[in-house]
Order: C-alpha cells, then structure tokens, then sequence
C-alpha cells in the first residue's frame, strides 16, 4: 500500500524533558515516530525511549473492557458501582473517608477533573500523585523561599551557562535530551564546565570536569559551605540580597563557618575538591544548579533545595541567561499535575489550600457546594490511612503503587484490606489491578488529548492519532461520568479536553491582578479548532496571543507577602547511624532504557537490551568482604522486605552503599522488586520518601 502517511505533532509520554514527537501513520495503520524539530524542548533530538515509542504501541497486555470483581462488565455497571460506593462512605463516614491516588502520567485535563471533583465537591484533599516521590520536596523548596512553586529557568540556560553543577541527577540517562544539549553546547564551548555531584559515578560523571562522590544526604553541608565561601571571598550580590530578600544574615549565621576540613569530612569528599567546586562557582556568574531525585528523594529533601536555592539568591544569579537553580522533573506531566492542583496540598491554578481567600475564590469560580479547608493525605499517608482503616474506597489512576511506592508490601496489604478499590489502567501488567474492585480500561498515549507540561514550565499537547481501542476512556471522562452520577452534573457536562483546558485557562486568571505566578492565558474564548493548533508555549502569558515569559526573578518579584525571596535558615543534620544488622545504604533510582514499572518499555526488545535484569551495584571491597563474586545472586533486605538480584561490583559505587533499579517487577524479574524494601520514611515537610537512603543487610543468595 503506497501513500502519505498523516503526521501528528505531539509529546513524549516518559519524562519531564517534555520533546516533541512527530507520529506519522501510514496509510497501512503502521506508525513511526521522529524527534519534532519545530518543538523547542528537543529541536528534533529524542533518546532510545521516546525513538522506540512505536514498538510499544501493541494491544498486548491492555485492558481493554471494564471490571467489576474480576468479571467483565459494562461502564454504566462500573461507574453506577463507583459513584454508589464513594457516596455510601462518604455519608456513613465523611470526605475524608475516600481517596485518589493519580499520575504524572495523566494529561491536565484528566487531573483538573480529578481535583474538582475531591476538593470542591467531595470536599476532601484526600488527592495525591506520584508525583509526590518525584517534586514534592522541589515545590515545597520552591515554596519556602519564591513563595510559590516557580522554577526560573530554562532549557536555554543550559546552553547558556559557563558552569552547570548537576546535583543528584543522572541527567545522561533519565534527562537524556537535556544532556544532550548541554553536551552540544560543551562541544561548541569547550570552556564550559560541568561539576557532578552524586554518591555514585553515573554516565553523567563521563563528561563531567570534577565528579564529588558525596556521602549520602549530605548535601546540605555542602551547600551550606558554599553559601559561606562565597561571603567570605566577596562573591555576594549585595543590591540583589538588599533589594530583592529577606533572611540572608540568619542563613549565613546557620550556614556557619567555610571549613574546608569540617566540610569535606562531614561530605566525605577531598578538601581539595571542595576547594575547588567552591573557588570554580565563586567565579562564574553564569552558573545553573539542576537537581532531581538525589535531591528530592531525601527524608531532608526540602532542606537540601533551600540550601541550593539559597546560593543563588546569595549571589543574585537567579532568572538570568545561563544562571539559575533548576529542578528538573522526572515525569512527564509532573509540573501539569503541580498546576491544577494535584498534591494533597495545593488547590488550582497555584493556589493554596491553606489560603481562606484561595479558597473560596476557587469555590466560587466552580460554583460548588464543598471545599476542602485542610490539607488531605500525602502519598505514603494516605496508603498508611487506607491500612488503618480510615479511608475505605480508593480509585488509582495512572500508577501502579504496590510495586513503585515504599513499603510496596505494606502497600499491597493496604489494597487487600481496603473494602473499595478502583484502579483506571492501560496495562493489564500492572500489579496494582490485582486488588482492584473495579478496573476501568484507560486510553492511552497515541488514543488521548490533553495537555503537559514539562520541566521548564512549557505547555504542549499530547493528541491522539489512533482510535480507542475497545471500550478504552479518557480518564477525565470517567471521572466526570462518576461525579454525574454522585449528583454533580453541572460542574462536570464536558464534550472534550478543550473545554477542560479553557475552564483551568479562565481559572488561571480570574482574581489574579499579577499577584500570582500563574496565569495561562483567558483560553475561555479558544475554539477546539485553536487548542487543536495550539503551539507549546512557557506560562505565565497574559493571553492566548503572547508569548509567554521565559524568566522569573531576575529583577525579584517573588510571590511572598512582600515580594522577596526568603533565604530559609537549613543545618547540616547527621546522617543516621547505621544498625549493625543493616550496615548498607540502599539507593534507588533509573536506567536509561527502563520507564516506571516497565508496563511500556518492556514490550520492545530494544529496550530490554540495555539492561536485560535488576541488579545490585556494590564497590569491590564490599562485595570481597561478603565474598560476592559479578555476577552471583545477592539478596538485599531492611526491616520491610528483601529482593534477590544479580551483583554488579563496580567502583562506580562507593564503599557501603548499594544502588537498584528501581523498575523490575516480580511480572519482569521474581524477586526483583526493589521498593518492598524502600522504608516508608518521608520528609516531614515535604512528605517525599527518603527512595535514596535505606539502611540495608547484603548477603549472598
Ligand atoms: Fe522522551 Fe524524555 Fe527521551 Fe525526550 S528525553 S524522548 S521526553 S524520554
């Protein structure tokens, strides 16, 4: 069959780089993908995951039909089944007695459905994401010192800086794009410098001009240190720290004395290393920090970005070319999430919960009859209150948390016990569906429209170009069929994602006067033809025909009371003492083939070449002292569960410490499953999980 085939401009589903794809569709139904060169996350360039995203496109593995126990069943029969259980315990027991648990992975329309429906007309905040172990300690960094969770950057001061410091960030493999650029741009400049800091020598390490192998979670002691070097050597932005901050002085005072000795014992790195990343920041104006889970995955996540955060305001490099703090997400639509309102502890639009004024300039807005006026359950809380017994129906959308979140076996006991779970999903290969009541069949990437928006605040549409699938839904379309049918009618008669998108637009700005952050423009009055055409663009925009703004801070105007940035005052904290019994660290984190729990990634085998099992990665002497030759089977256990999996001895890893990929499943690899041995533990102002530093026992298996 011969023809043209029909091209769709749309995203990459896997991470927060957020790079156009062209999907072009022969005339034959076979589709092909290629980085688009208009978008200006990626300018054509995609990585081995998004360049295989047509292998993944099989029916293999997808539910396809609703479930009620297990059985098929129509949608009314589900959705009638959803709606009267939510109702029941919500009259017998309160809000706060139901739950979502969504996805970064969910378009925004599909999660500004979700947060109406829990927080204006359930009335409870009992809605959280996975994105919860991916940003939440960045937001809440971003929070305590912007007074709202802006990032500054973007992409283009990457290309820009003379000095980047990548700070618990694999960015070669899990940002590969992104690395990508800064290595164009390292070839075109060879006087940029690229500093690494991370416990582990990564891919990112090979390009990089000094690596600090720091001991875990001390970060802040790093930084701290910094903060002083650069008083003490003059290297401070006085008008910008007078004009334009608060704090500096208390910051300062905590951050204590430049020792280099202290620091780089408590760092365990060289003096001479922590001398030089010092004196190589000190003079660079154009200097960018980009960190990702090795900072935000930490029971102290929150203040390690303040202490980053606190350097730059320090020295005024902050919204300008080529000079920023950057956080870089891990999902696709994490920041999308962030943006309606997807944690437990913000509403829409950026607004707060804890803001009576937001509050009620929401309900108004929506028109209805509840509110939630208090903070709901974070991630790892709320499966905790789900085990207990306090929340007694359930619906998860988009995640798979019995093998991705911490303590995943208490997680799954948590489903087994819950009187009422739904779970909406692509991939009958997930775990989670095990424990469902009722599944509901999920459009997915290549079948749905919406919107995502990637690290650097920049809003593109993902578009379907297949049909359906068998009785496969959108998942807003679900959730406004269920909130019909608990009585809700009016607040959720949507004929598409368009009117979604120009609801959340007109949101964005209603009662805003510039005094928020965040505003995308009055879409209200946008066609679906226009939202169709819709190019990506970087919010905030004043409406539909700006540009947008690509830099914030660079003259202040923070989102504080009184428009300045707060320096927040963070100690250097100990690291734990390790039990005898669990002498180790565990770490987790990503490979650069693999993508969440493998529900997509593992259907190519180009993608299952890279790394073909999970493995352990220990230094030498460890696995000499546990006489663990490559390649044997080591099992690695806490107090919470135990994995057995392939030793990788490397001096990639450093002495007492031991890294897992954290994607197999016992679908993928039996006894492969790293987070049933994650302790639960969490930031206590972020409510991130600590994903990186679990005291563990390694043995030969
Ligand atoms: Fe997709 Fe991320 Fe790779 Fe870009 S870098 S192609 S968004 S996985």
């Amino acid at each position: 069959m011969t023809g043209t085939p029909e091209t769709t401009c749309t995203t990459c589903p896997y991470c927060g780089v957020g790079c156009g794809v062209l999907a072009m569709q022969e005339p034959d139904g076979s589709v092909s993908v290629k980085g688009d060169p208009d978008h200006p996350a990626n300018f054509g360039r995609l990585c081995s995951k998004g360049s295989a995203l047509a292998e993944t496109l099989s029916l293999d593995d997808r539910l396809l039909v609703p479930q009620v126990d297990g059985k098929q069943a129509s949608w009314d029969q589900a959705l009638d089944l959803v709606a009267e259980r939510f109702r029941a315990s919500i009259a017998e027991h309160g809000p706060d007695s139901v739950a979502f648990y969504v996805s970064g992975q969910i378009l925004t329309e599909d999660y500004y459905v979700a947060n109406k429906l829990m927080k204006g007309f359930i009335g409870s905040a009992n809605i959280d994401t996975n994105s919860r172990l991916c940003m939440a300690s960045s937001v809440a960094g971003h929070r305590r010192a912007f007074g709202s969770d802006t990032v500054p950057g973007t992409y283009e001061d990457l290309e820009q800086a003379d000095l980047i410091v990548l700070v618990g960030s694999n960015l070669a493999w899990c940002h590969p794009v992104l690395f990508q650029r800064i290595e164009a741009a390292k070839r075109a400049r060879p006087q940029m410098r690229l500093v690494v800091i991370d416990p582990r020598r990564t891919a990112t390490c090979e390009q990089a001009d000094l690596h600090l192998k720091l001991k875990p979670d001390t970060d802040v002691a790093l930084f701290n240190g910094l903060l002083a070097f650069l008083n003490e050597c003059s290297a401070i932005d006085e008008r910008y720290v007078g004009l334009h901050t608060s704090g500096f002085e208390e910051a300062l005072e905590k951050a204590g004395a430049c020792d280099i000795k202290t620091i780089a014992a408590a760092t365990g790195l060289a003096p001479q290393d922590v001398a030089l990343f010092y004196s190589m920041v000190a003079r660079t104006p154009k200097t960018i920090t980009v960190y990702s889970q090795g900072v935000n995955q930490s029971v102290v996540g929150t203040d390690k970005v303040n202490a980053i955060l606190n350097t730059h305001l320090a020295t005024g490099r902050i919204g300008k070319p080529g000079a920023g703090p950057f956080s870089v997400t891990g999902q696709p639509n994490a920041m999308g999430g962030r943006e309606v309102g997807g944690l437990a502890n913000m509403l829409a639009a950026h607004m707060e919960l804890g803001n009576a004024d937001h509050r009620q300039l929401v309900q108004t807005f929506w028109q209805s009859p509840a509110m939630a006026e208090k903070p709901g359950l974070k991630a790892v809380e709320m499966f905790r209150a789900v085990r207990d017994g306090r929340i007694k129906a359930i619906w998860i959308m988009g995640t798979n948390p019995v093998d991705s979140l911490p303590d995943a076996d208490g997680v799954a006991e948590a489903l087994r016990i819950c009187p009422f779970v739904v779970v909406s999903e692509v991939s009958t290969a997930v775990d989670t569906l095990a424990y469902a009541d009722v599944a509901l069949p999920a459009a997915a990437w290549g079948e749905k429209d919406g919107m995502v928006t990637n690290s650097e605040r920049r809003m593109s549409r993902q578009k379907s170009f297949l049909p359906l699938p068998g009785e496969t839904r959108p998942d807003w379309w679900a959730l406004a069929e269920v909130a019909k049918r608990m009585g809700h009618a009016s607040g959720f008669d949507y004929a598409g994602p368009s009117e979604i998108f120009a609801e959340f637009a007109q949101l964005s700005a209603t009662g805003n006067n510039g005094t928020r952050d965040f505003d995308i423009g009055a879409y209200s009055l946008v066609s679906e033809a226009a939202y169709n055409r819709m190019l990506p663009f970087q919010w905030p925009r004043a409406s539909a025909l700006d540009e947008g703004d690509s830099r914030f801070f660079a003259d202040g105007g923070f989102f504080t009371p009184d428009g300045r940035a707060r320096f927040i005052a963070v100690t250097s904290r100990a690291a734990p003492r390790l039990e005898r019994r669990y002498p180790f660290v565990l770490n987790t984190g990503r490979i650069r083939d693999q993508w969440h729990t493998m529900t997509r990634t593992a259907k190519t085998s180009r993608l299952m070449s890279h790394i073909g099992e999970p493995y352990a990665e220990l230094h030498p002497d460890d696995a000499e002292a546990l006489g663990i030759q490559p390649a044997d089977l080591v099992q690695v256990e806490s107090p919470y569960g135990k994995v057995i999996v392939r030793a990788l001895v490397s001096d990639r890893a450093q002495p007492g410490n031991v890294f897992v990929p954290m994607h197999w499943t016992d679908q993928f690899a039996a006894k492969g499953r790293v987070d049933a041995v994650v302790a639960p533990e969490v930031d206590p102002i972020s409510g991130q999980p600590g994903s990186k530093f679990t005291p563990v026992a390694l043995k030969k298996a």
